[in-house]
C-alpha cells in the first residue's frame, strides 16, 4: 500500500493544525497571542499532506496544534480521513472537551482513534472559568457521556485527562482529579508548566538531553511549518508545506541542523531551544548506546526536578509569579498582533 523511501530519515510524527481557533482561552496557552489571523486548513492542503505521509510509514498522526479539533467545523470528516487514508498510523488527538459533545463522540466511535487527550486542568467550576474562560458544567456532562463504559473503549483505545498544575493547584485538589480519572475509568497526567522557550522566568534547568519535539513534523494551518508547539506562529519554522512535500519538509537542511544539535548533546547552543526547558526526551533515531544516555540522562532531571506529577518543584514556573508574567505577556503579544493586523487592513 506504501511506496516507503527508502531512507529512513522520517518523522515519528505529524502533527497538523487544521484549525487555529479554539473555544478556550487558558491563562498558560499561547493561542491567546497568535500574531497571525486564526481559521481552517484549506482542505485541499489538508489532504495533499495527508497523501505526503503515504509516502513513508508514518508512526502517529495528531490533527492539532494551537486550536481545538472542536473548533473546526470539518473535524469529523478530517479523521474519517487520516483514517481512510492511513490505515495503519496511530491516530491521537487533544481537546479541552468542551466542543466534544455526545454527537461528535458518536461520530467517532468506531474511528479506531488510539489515543484521545482531554485537558481538564481543574474541577472546582470558578476556576475552570477563570483559568480557561469556559462552563465546566458542560464539559463534565460530554465528558460523562464520553466515559460511559460501554463508550469509551469504542470511541479511543486510551483516554487520558490532563491536567496542567497551575501556582495555586493544590494536592487535595489533584487527588480528586486523580479520583475522578478513576471513577470514569481512564487515565489521569498531571503536568507542569514549560517556560516557553525562555519566554517566562524559570528555575528549572534547560535539560542535556535532546527534546522530543525534534522528530517530528509540526504544521500550522496555513501550511507553514514551525519549530514546535512552543513556536505558536512558526518564527522558528523553515517552509511551507504548499510547496514541500512532507519528507522535503523533515529533511529540510532547517530541520536536520536541529535534530544534529539535539542527538550530540549541544541543545543548549541553539535558538530557542537553548532557553527551552521543556523536559520530554527524544529517542528517535539515536544509536542504543545514544539513547541509553538520553535516558538516563532524563530520569536524572525527574527525579531531581520533578516537572511533573502530583508534587510541584519548589519555584517557579509553577509560582503564581510566572503566571502572572505569562499572562501579561500573552495579553500584550495579543493586542499588539491585533493592533498590527488592523493596521494591515487599514493600509
Ligand atoms: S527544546 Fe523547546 S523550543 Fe526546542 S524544539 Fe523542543 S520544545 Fe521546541
Amino acid at each position: 500500500m506504501f511506496g516507503f523511501a527508502r531512507d529512513e530519515e522520517v518523522p515519528r510524527l505529524v502533527s497538523v493544525e487544521t484549525t487555529s481557533h479554539c473555544n478556550a482561552k487558558c491563562v498558560f496557552c499561547p493561542n491567546n497571542a497568535l500574531a497571525r489571523d486564526k481559521g481552517p486548513m484549506e482542505q485541499d492542503l489538508f489532504e495533499k499532506i495527508i497523501e505526503d505521509c503515504r509516502e513513508f510509514r508514518l508512526e502517529a498522526i495528531e490533527p492539532f496544534l494551537q486550536g481545538d479539533p472542536f473548533s473546526d467545523p470539518k473535524i469529523l470528516e478530517r479523521l474519517e480521513h487520516i483514517r481512510r487514508r492511513l490505515p495503519d498510523t496511530k491516530l491521537r488527538l487533544y481537546t479541552n472537551g468542551f466542543g466534544m459533545s455526545p454527537k461528535k463522540i458518536d461520530a467517532m466511535v468506531g474511528l479506531g482513534m488510539d489515543h484521545l487527550y482531554v485537558s481538564v486542568n481543574t474541577l472546582d467550576p470558578k476556576k475552570y472559568k477563570d483559568v480557561m474562560g469556559l462552563s465546566l458544567e458542560r464539559t463534565l456532562e460530554n465528558l460523562a457521556y464520553l466515559t460511559e463504559p460501554g463508550r469509551r473503549g469504542r470511541v479511543a483505545k486510551h483516554v487520558t485527562f490532563r491536567m496542567t498544575r497551575l501556582g495555586d493547584t493544590t494536592l487535595a485538589e489533584q487527588d480528586d482529579f486523580t479520583r475522578y480519572c478513576e471513577e470514569r475509568g481512564v487515565e489521569s497526567l498531571i503536568v507542569g508548566l514549560f517556560n516557553y522557550k525562555g519566554d517566562i522566568k524559570s528555575d528549572l534547568p534547560v535539560p542535556s538531553y535532546g527534546c522530543e519535539h525534534v522528530a517530528r513534523l509540526d504544521i500550522l494551518a496555513t501550511g507553514k511549518i514551525t519549530l514546535c508547539c512552543m513556536d505558536q506562529d512558526g518564527a522558528y519554522g523553515w517552509g511551507n508545506l504548499r510547496e514541500l512535500s512532507v519528507l522535503e519538509a523533515y529533511r529540510h537542511p532547517a530541520a536536520r541542523r536541529y535534530r544534529e544539535l539535539h542527538r550530540t548533546g549541544k541543545r543548549r547552543e541553539v535558538d530557542p531551544c537553548g532557553t527551552c526547558n521543556n523536559h520530554w526526551p527524544g529517542f528517535h533515531g539515536l544509536s542504543p548506546l545514544d539513547a541509553a544516555r538520553a535516558g538516563l540522562e532524563y530520569c536524572a532531571y525527574v527525579a531531581r526536578y520533578r516537572p511533573n506529577g502530583r508534587k510541584a518543584p519548589h519555584g517557579t514556573p509553577d509560582s503564581d509569579d510566572a503566571l502572572v508574567q505569562l499572562q501579561s505577556k500573552h495579553a500584550a503579544a495579543g493586542a499588539a498582533a491585533k493592533a498590527g493586523r488592523e493596521a494591515a487592513k487599514n493600509a
